[in-house]
């Protein structure tokens, strides 16, 4: 490692806050760009919320402080996500905590149909956690420990500003000059970045955690919410590692057929069980689960462990699409605002808005309480079924020669800079 080391770093930091809990919900964005390791350019914007998810809940405004009246008259994401991806000129992008950014970038990009951006993103969180030893690694913890000059925490420009910082310090404490060198630092490096689409086994939409970290788990018997390579990379984003049989560095045997109800001395069990308890009363530290003891303990929620597990089926059928799509889109005319009116009468779903008992027409899946209205009218289940939709959706009618209006100015403004 030199010690002349002069950092080189490039890249946009980036930062959203929200107007509720609902990820399409962006009321703000700060950005912050860097060069050769310097915060050379910064900008903020205000964001009128989509329609359907402006609800300012106390909460959120308790943490940025941003009102509705404050954003009454501001531009909505469709607007303000040109000029963002004109600022961020086709860099790599970071954040802290970057699977929320991105989902916030991702979902307030559905409400509008437009194109999730296909970037790079790097994720100064895991690297704090790897380099640093804190109590919290939440950004004000971060900066402190690294001796940056104190900012407005949860307000959007400072943030990105600060996250910025982070990364260009820890790049310095860690020696190394680049973005991907300094995430392979980070154990789950390679979940921390990502593009558009999640590859099966990319949980990279739920919050990264170390829960797991140190422990080596098996599965065994049928699991309920995933297959066994889903629950594996699952298990790995959350810092285990995945055995396929058990042995004396095995430290979590998690059973899908266990019943608690049921598991007693004498019960009935599978080989890897009977072998784990054999190894626990010879002295192993080894504890055995039920699939809920472990979503239970990665703390994340049912819902939020089913939402990423669609996306990736989604993802991985990537050329199913429901026949009425090519046939609207041959009837299709576009309004005046074109585009999105255009999309909408082709994606709509003949038999009207999805109802309680409907399945996702991507992945099957149920639809949640709280879905965005324009997934009702498609029947997608999920900002990533509608991703997924639209993409199928737009090979076919391509191969079919449909045209289609011009999508809005992001093309074109991408690269400006
Ligand atoms: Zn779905």
């Amino acid at each position: 490692m030199e010690t002349s080391h002069r950092s080189s770093l490039d890249f946009t930091a980036i930062d959203f806050e929200t107007a509720n809990p609902a990820r399409g919900s962006a009321c703000a964005v700060g950005v912050a760009k860097v060069r050769d390791g310097a915060v050379i350019d910064s900008a903020s914007w205000l964001i009128k919320p989509p329609q359907g998810l402006d609800d300012f809940h106390r909460m959120n405004v308790g943490i940025h402080g941003i009102t509705p009246e404050q954003v009454a008259d501001a531009p909505g994401w469709d607007r303000v996500f040109a000029e963002v991806m004109g600022f961020v000129g086709g860099d790599d992008l970071l954040a802290h905590n970057a699977p929320f950014d991105r989902s916030v970038l991702h979902q307030t990009c559905s409400a509008f149909d437009l194109d999730w951006p296909e970037v790079t993103w790097y994720d100064t969180l895991p690297i704090a956690r790897r380099l640093l030893t804190l109590g919290s690694y939440s950004l004000p913890f971060v900066a402190a420990a690294l001796e940056l000059e104190e900012l407005t925490h949860h307000e959007a420009h400072a943030d990105a500003v600060q996250a910025a910082r982070i990364a260009v310090a820890l790049g310095d404490r860690a020696g190394v000059g680049s973005l991907p060198e300094l995430a392979i630092l980070a154990r789950c490096s390679g979940r921390a970045a990502g593009e558009g689409t999640r590859a099966t086994g990319d949980f990279s939409s739920l919050t990264a955690s170390d829960v797991l970290a140190g422990e080596s788990i098996v599965f065994t018997g049928k699991l309920t919410l995933s297959t066994r390579d889903e629950a594996h990379a699952l298990v790995e984003h959350f810092g285990a590692a995945c055995q396929t049989s058990v042995t004396k560095k095995t430290t979590i045997l998690v059973s899908g057929d266990l019943d608690p109800r049921t598991f007693r001395p004498g019960a009935t069990m599978s080989r890897k069980l009977m072998k784990a308890m054999a190894l626990a009363e010879g002295g192993q530290e080894i504890e055995i689960w039920t699939e809920d003891d472990l979503h239970e303990r990665l703390a994340v929620g049912r819902e939020a462990l089913e939402a990423a597990t669609r996306a990736q089926r989604a993802a991985s059928r990537s050329s199913w699409l429901p026949a009425y799509v090519v046939e609207q889109g041959r009837v299709a005319t576009g309004s005046a605002d074109g585009y999105s009116e255009w999309l909408r009468a082709a994606l709509r779903h003949p038999e009207g808005r999805a109802a309680a008992d409907t399945q996702c027409v991507r992945c099957s899946g149920p639809f949640g309480d709280d879905v965005f209205w324009m997934f009702l009218e498609r029947w997608v289940c999920s900002g990533e079924c509608n991703e997924a939709l639209k993409r199928a959706a737009k090979k076919a009618w391509a191969d079919a020669g449909i045209e289609r209006p011009a999508a809005p100015s992001y093309a074109e403004t991408y690269g400006r800079r």
